[in-house]
């Protein structure tokens, strides 16, 4: 999409402290980060949000999830993380395309809203 920053920052765009991408997942770490880890990971293709996840492109959104989960690993969150996708205005998302939060480093709140 041509003025979404995330599609840029997939292609390079814009630039980004990137920590893995392939042809179809890209990783990037936060430039706000909210926990000593906190990287986002989408897919290269435009998908809106989780709300848009279906048949046809959950492949994607799975294989985010598998970045995350080595993503975990190599940043070394033995001790646990948490996964956050927010989904239109009222979950608070601020970009529109799909991306996961990967949070970790410390121990993180109970409260999830
Ligand atoms: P959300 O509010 O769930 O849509 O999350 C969007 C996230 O993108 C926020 O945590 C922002 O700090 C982050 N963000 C926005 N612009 C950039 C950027 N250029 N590079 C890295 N992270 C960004």
């Amino acid at each position: 999409m041509a003025d979404c920053i995330f599609c840029k920052i997939a292609s390079g765009e814009l630039p980004s402290d990137k920590v893995y991408e392939d042809d179809e997942v890209v990783a990037f770490r936060d430039i706000a980060p909210q926990a000593p880890t906190h990287i986002l990971v989408i897919p290269r293709e435009h998908i809106e949000s989780a709300a848009k996840i279906s048949p046809d492109n959950s492949r994607l959104a799975a294989r985010c999830l598998e970045a995350v989960a080595r993503l975990a690993a190599s940043e070394g969150l033995d001790g646990g993380f948490r996964i956050v996708s927010n989904v239109g205005g009222d979950g608070g998302q601020t970009v529109g395309h799909l991306h996961f939060h990967l949070l970790g480093g410390r121990k993180l709140g109970e409260r999830l809203a």
